[in-house]
């Protein structure tokens, strides 16, 4: 214990961050990574609570006081296998969970000192283990027999997969897209999250025997039917995809987009694929001005991903104000380094433009006082409006669950009452048996941790349903 509780002459320290003029021209993350010193004396600033906050606002329930101690100790691969006992993908849990709402923003180190940086010190442990060959894949010492079908490989299905795998059960991940990753490869831009970092844990999960069908779109290349009669269990982490929409005149003019539409064709040109609504500029913000509807991650997402495109301006309207933006604080601060233009308590009232849109007409707004569920609302504010130039707008206001039960075949699958996919708190099971579902599409749009967990949840459960099903009908 001696070597920790150094918060009291040792400042709170993030890696380099790339200057905003230089991080604008690419795509590049923008964080780079502790050197082993810099790692553990960050880590030593952990006071090692008796009751951890931190811990407690992780989703994980992350040991964190004992992994940040044994980083400032030295002994990273002990503080590896500790983190990943609970986190199937600490790497990315690092890079792109909003710490400051959750583990960071908990952290009690003593009032007046800065929170310790735990998301930095989880990625230098995960990455260290990598570059040690400490990460290995699934090795199943005995395989039961029993087979599972997930369907989407986001990070839901992908950490149920893995828990799934090491139970050693046969597992087969079916996706509708080409590659393996959900919005962790076509949603979240590389300079929050590079690529390569999901495909190094896509070829992990191979190699441990997992068993991926890209491009099969469940409900209309197979039906849930055929899965349920090919596998022991399955479950649906098919994400939250039906983007909401604005009611307001002339929303059908050209050049007003969906953020994931944008977002996607941004990802896969990183990748290097050839997207023809790129090349012809539709879905490229290069030269124009652009405004970005929302206040959300995925509005930040956006806003920075045309800054890096060569927009000539960005600008973000939002109808409440910074303080009550449900994105994370980080995010705006970085985007608004790069140059964004923010219109708190905004809110879009027309699109103007023969045929492409030209002009938005903007109407302020007023916060109310806060409703029961602790948010505000917000009003128009009377006989005030202004106009904003704009060739290009990207309506980044959230997604919502798609039909499943239309879209599966299956009226037996019960939804919530916003199209969630509805299942026993404790189980995971939905309304059809041997069928689990976990991720956004039981949650509604949420984070990737709670993502991760869910799915580790899930797995459990399956887990358990599959054995004892199997026991019990050997026993009849
Ligand atoms: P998804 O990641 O959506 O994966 C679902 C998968 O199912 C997809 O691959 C999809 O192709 C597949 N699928 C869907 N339907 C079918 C079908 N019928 N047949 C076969 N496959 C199907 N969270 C954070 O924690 N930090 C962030 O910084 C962050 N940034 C975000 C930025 C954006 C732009 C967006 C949109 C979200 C962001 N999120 C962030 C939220 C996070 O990405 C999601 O909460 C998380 O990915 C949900 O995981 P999931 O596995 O449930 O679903
Ligand atoms: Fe913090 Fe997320 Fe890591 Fe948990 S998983 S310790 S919330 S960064
Ligand atoms: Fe350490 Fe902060 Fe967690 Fe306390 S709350 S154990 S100081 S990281």
């Amino acid at each position: 214990m001696s070597d920790m509780l150094k918060f009291t002459h040792v400042d709170q320290h993030y890696p380099e961050v790339t200057p905003a003029q230089e991080r604008k021209s690419n795509f590049d993350e923008i964080y780079g990574q502790f050197d082993p010193a810099e790692a553990a004396v960050q880590a030593a600033r952990c006071s090692q609570c008796g009751i951890p906050f931190c811990q407690i606002h992780c989703p994980l329930s992350n040991n964190i006081p004992d992994w940040l101690k044994l980083t400032a100790e030295g002994r990273l691969e002990e503080a590896y296998a500790i983190s990943s006992a609970t986190n199937t993908f600490p790497e990315i849990c690092g890079r792109i969970c909003p710490q400051d709402r959750l583990c960071e923003g908990n952290c009690v180190i003593e009032k007046g000192f800065k929170s310790v940086t735990i998301g930095s010190v989880e990625k230098y442990i995960t990455e260290t283990a990598f570059a040690n060959g400490w990460v290995k894949p699934i090795q199943v010492t005995k395989e039961t027999g029993l087979s599972v079908g997930i369907i989407g490989a986001g990070p839901a299905g992908l950490a149920a997969a893995d828990m799934l795998r090491q139970h050693g059960h046969e597992v087969h991940v079916y996706d509708r897209y080409d590659r393996v990753g959900g919005l962790l490869i076509y949603g979240i831009p590389n300079f929050k999250l590079e690529k390569q970092i999901v495909l190094r844990r896509q070829q992990l999960l191979k190699d441990g025997g997992i068993h991926f069908h890209l491009n099969v779109d469940i409900g209309n290349s197979i039906t849930l039917e055929e899965l349920r009669q090919k596998h022991s269990s399955v479950l649906i982490a098919t994400g939250v995809y039906k983007s909401r929409d604005i009611d307001i005149p002339d929303c059908s003019l050209g050049n007003i987009l969906p953020a994931l539409d944008y977002l996607t064709a941004s990802n896969r040109v990183g990748l290097g694929d050839k997207v023809a609504e790129f090349d012809s500029g539709l879905l490229n913000s290069a030269g124009k001005k652009v405004v970005v509807i929302g206040g959300g991650d995925t509005a930040m997402d956006c806003v920075r991903t045309a800054v890096r495109q060569g927009a000539s301006s960005v600008t973000c309207l939002y109808r409440r104000d910074q303080a009550n933006m449900p994105g994370s604080m980080r995010e705006v601060k970085n985007a608004q380094e790069e140059g964004v233009q923010f219109m708190w308590l905004s809110a879009p009232k027309a699109f103007v433009g023969k045929t492409h849109v030209e002009q938005i007409i903007v109407q302020p707004m007023r916060l109310m006082a806060q409703d029961n569920s602790g948010r505000h609302a917000v009003v128009p504010v009377d006989g005030e409006q202004f106009t904003l130039n704009a060739d290009m707008v990207i309506k980044a206001l959230g997604f919502d669950a798609e039909e499943l039960p239309v879209l599966f075949g299956a009226p037996e699958l019960k939804t919530s009452r916003s199209g969630t996919v509805a299942v026993d708190s404790k189980t995971f099971e939905t309304s059809m048996p041997g069928v689990f579902a976990a991720g956004d599409i039981v949650r509604g749009a949420s984070l990737v941790v709670w993502a991760i967990r869910d799915g580790r949840d899930a797995a459990d459960a399956m887990h358990r349903h599959m054995m004892s099903t199997r026991a019990r009908s050997k026993a009849a």
